[in-house]
């Protein structure tokens, strides 16, 4: 699915590190499969359950008031 083929310079380990915004869970990106797109930037979550609450009120979990 996604996958990063620039010149990174760790090629043992490809995969990226994502939090989840909700719940603060480390995810692995390439396994992640829940994504949503805020105002042009990607989110990823855990679950549909902290997709549902991003979804409801993205402002509360990405500092904006
Ligand atoms: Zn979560």
């Amino acid at each position: 699915m996604l996958s990063l083929t620039g010149n990174m310079e760790n090629t043992e380990h490809p995969s990226t590190k994502v939090f989840d915004v909700v719940c603060g869970m480390e995810l692995d990106m390439e396994s992640v499969r829940h994504a949503y797109e805020h105002e042009g930037i990607e989110y990823y979550f855990c679950s549909a359950k902290c997709k549902g609450r991003f979804f409801e009120d993205p402002d509360a979990y990405i500092g904006k008031s």
